[in-house]
């Protein structure tokens, strides 16, 4: 990847205990595996520079072994120095008194090395009692009330721990946030969305477009999405409901599905391989739309409809570059194809799905009836699209600047 392009990516660090779960959640929210494929997980035993083509750039820590803070050689300045936010993974299942003492160590690491940090705690695999959670989501509530209180406790216990500790350590000062996570739900997807926005200095511009989108064009709920991990970095003000952002990142799977079998609209496939075979899951969502048909260099179908249970897609790919032997990033970043898909659902509800750039696509829910006037959200959605474009060329333009600047 160019510089340029690595800079503008929030990093990622994620760490904890061996078993606490690392591997499983960066295969379920970067990798598209299921939830139960992660029980036959070798566990993590090396550093993991996870090259995947998102907007996030992401890495894997494990403890023991590869963190120790007390060996000489252990480069603290060169691993701290450029993270954006450090994400602790703690079993909640387990006995946590060991990863407590570990994150506490990393926090004080971590923290002298660069103050900017930001830490997110990540109260795993709370999915424990799962039988009780499965009856109190369908039925009797009590269940459900009692594992709350049991999650509240051990999130308080963890909570207070910590913040104590650090306080004897004098780090009251360090930004440390905490989540209860599973990757039997959404949950997973929905803290690593808080934290990767905490790391865009560009959020409350991107807020502020979206707001302005959603108000002229009678949307009720907007959301921008990194396409691979179905992450969402930013939303309009209007409050998120769960249900609103699963069925979003549904259509994302449903997308790269109908694109992956008929092979023409542009999304990426992040079911192709895992780790083992990074260098194949280099591609993103533009480079797969050179999968297109040979010799329809400009083409554009938009009249493929699929029947997809109950809803009505349509899926309607521009491709207006298909040369063969680009396949640079930057060549696919500069030409003007996109994704853009409508799925009506049987509800009255209309979701929009337009492609902004690589790595970032807006993914809108509105009524039917709004949507008759579709000439104005296309036109909206475009004028949205050119200020994304200026904000992040925005940013680029200001780091240049700075580095001219340092040089002088
Ligand atoms: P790592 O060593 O930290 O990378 O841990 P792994 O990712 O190998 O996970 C260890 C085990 O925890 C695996 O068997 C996973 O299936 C399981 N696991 C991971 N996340 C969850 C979760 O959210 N809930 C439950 N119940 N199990 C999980």
């Amino acid at each position: 990847l160019a510089d340029e392009d690595r800079e503008a990516r929030p990093r990622l660090m994620l760490m904890g205990l061996r078993r606490s779960g690392k591997s499983s959640i960066q295969r379920v929210v970067f990798h598209k595996m299921s939830p139960t494929e992660t029980l036959f997980l070798e566990s993590t035993s090396k550093i993991n520079k996870d090259n995947i083509h998102s907007f996030i750039d992401f890495q894997v820590w494990d403890f023991p072994g590869q963190m120790d803070f007390f060996d000489p050689t252990f480069d603290t300045a060169a691993i701290f120095g450029e993270v954006g936010a450090l994400v602790f993974v703690i079993d909640s299942q387990d006995d946590y008194m060991e990863a407590l003492a570990r994150l506490h160590q990393t926090v004080r690491a971590a923290y002298q090395q660069n103050p900017n940090i930001i830490f997110e705690v990540f109260i795993h695999k709370v999915d424990g009692l799962s039988e009780d959670y499965k009856i109190g989501t369908y039925g009797d509530s009590r269940p459900w009330l009692l594992l709350n209180r049991l999650l509240k406790n051990t999130q308080r216990d963890i909570q207070q721990t910590t913040t104590d500790e650090l306080a004897d350590a004098g780090l009251e000062n360090v930004q440390i946030s905490f989540y209860l996570t599973s990757i039997y739900d959404h949950s997973i997807f929905e803290a690593f969305s808080k934290v990767i926005q905490k790391l865009i200095p560009q959020l409350p511009t991107l807020e502020n477009l979206l707001n302005i989108l959603c108000a002229n064009s009678g949307i009720e709920k907007a959301f921008l999405f990194d396409v691979i991990s179905k992450i969402y970095i930013a939303t309009d003000a209007s409050p998120v409901d769960s249900q609103s952002y699963e069925i979003c990142s549904d259509m994302i799977d449903v997308i790269i599905d109908i694109s992956s079998i008929y092979g023409r609209a542009a999304i990426g496939d992040k079911s192709q391989g895992y780790l083992e075979d990074q260098q194949d899951h280099q591609e993103d969502w533009s480079q797969h739309q050179q999968d297109a048909p040979e010799g329809h260099p400009d083409y554009d179908d938009s009249n493929g409809h699929h029947h997809l249970q109950g809803s009505q897609a349509l899926v309607n790919s521009n491709n207006n570059n298909n040369n063969d032997d680009d396949q640079s990033v930057a060549q696919t970043n500069s030409s003007n194809h996109e994704a853009f898909s409508v799925i009506k659902m049987g509800n009255g509800t209309v979701l929009y799905l337009r492609e902004v750039n690589k790595y970032l696509a807006l993914i809108c829910l509105l009524r039917a009836e709004t949507f008759e006037k579709q000439g104005l959200i296309d036109y909206n959605v475009q004028c949205f699209k050119e200020a994304m474009d200026q904000v992040f060329e925005l940013r680029r333009a200001e780091k240049t600047r700075r580095e001219l600047e340092a040089n002088q």
